[in-house]
């Protein structure tokens, strides 16, 4: 299973360095204390060959579609809770949506798979179709809820060979990309947050739309302290990830501290007009109201 009393150690030293973030950010803390305590009695790894594993990603299958986990319920709600209880505070909307979905749950209706990524769509849209649930909001509970469970099915079958995987979406659960660096190399690697898994991908291609065509891609470079930071964002789908450059960030944190601790580059972006479809917290402003 993965480390995430060293990824809390991590956020906790970013917390320490830049105290004003320490509040708005805290929304993240929760939820990496939940994935430290989560525990799963049942659930193992997947155990798949790595010509078998080859096969899907060949085919262009990520791997959760051809070997679906077995997610336990509890474990899971535990998880589920704490973060529907925080999106409800949203708004009536949301508040109204989410229950639908707890009184679902509860009666069995709905389980950890509503959660899953399913033929090309995610959780956000399947709840957004079926309870009403916006999308920006919708986005939070897979990765909160799904990340360890994931995480630990898949830590068998991290080995990806070089050049086998060229879509946008993660190889292994089929989810979007939310963080795209470029690593010391000079090469880009997409990295997933719903289980964790990252991958090297073409630099000039859309992880969203998949475009190729390099003029409808846009980057957006932060300047001062940021330096090295960037958003790359497509003006055919008006999709972004954001990233760092390793070469010039030779100390930067993994990609999801990264992500999580710079609201303001998804301020700057969601102002000049792109969105992502994974969650940040500019999603739970969406008044235009500065995150801080
Ligand atoms: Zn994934
Ligand atoms: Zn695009």
């Amino acid at each position: 299973m993965a480390d995430y009393a060293a990824l809390a150690s991590e956020w906790e030293g970013i917390l320490e360095r830049r105290p004003a973030l320490r509040e708005p950010l805290g929304f993240w803390t929760a939820i990496i204390g939940g994935w430290m305590r989560w525990k799963s009695t049942e659930l193992g790894s997947l155990e798949r060959t790595d010509d078998a594993c080859r096969d899907s990603w060949e085919r262009g299958v990520p791997l959760l579609a051809a070997c679906p986990p077995a997610l336990e319920r509890e474990p899971i709600e535990e998880l589920l809770g704490p973060v529907i209880e925080r999106l409800s505070a949203d708004g009536a909307d949301a508040a109204g949506a989410l229950q639908q979905l707890a009184v679902a749950w509860d009666d069995g209706l709905v389980g950890p798979d509503v959660l899953l990524p399913q033929s090309g769509r995610d959780a956000a849209a399947v709840l957004q179709e079926r309870f009403g649930l916006a999308t920006r909001l919708g986005a939070f509970l897979a990765p909160a809820a799904l990340r360890p469970a994931l995480e630990t099915w898949f830590e068998r079958t991290r080995a990806l060979p070089d050049g086998i995987w060229s879509r946008g979406a993660c190889p292994w659960c089929g989810g979007f990309a939310f963080y795209g660096d470029l690593i010391e190399d000079g090469r880009r690697r997409l990295s997933c947050l719903l289980c964790g898994g990252a991958w090297l991908a073409p630099r000039l291609r859309c992880p969203f739309c998949e475009t190729w065509d390099s003029k409808d891609l846009v980057r957006l470079l932060a300047e001062g302290a940021d330096e090295g930071y960037f958003i790359e964002a497509c003006r055919a789908c008006l999709g972004y990830v954001k990233g760092v450059d390793r070469r010039q960030r030779w100390n930067a944190g993994s990609p999801l501290t990264e992500d999580w601790a710079s609201p303001h580059l998804d301020l700057h972006a969601s102002r000049e007009g792109y969105w992502r479809p994974t969650p940040c917290l500019v999603h739970l402003a969406p008044s235009g109201d500065d995150v801080r």
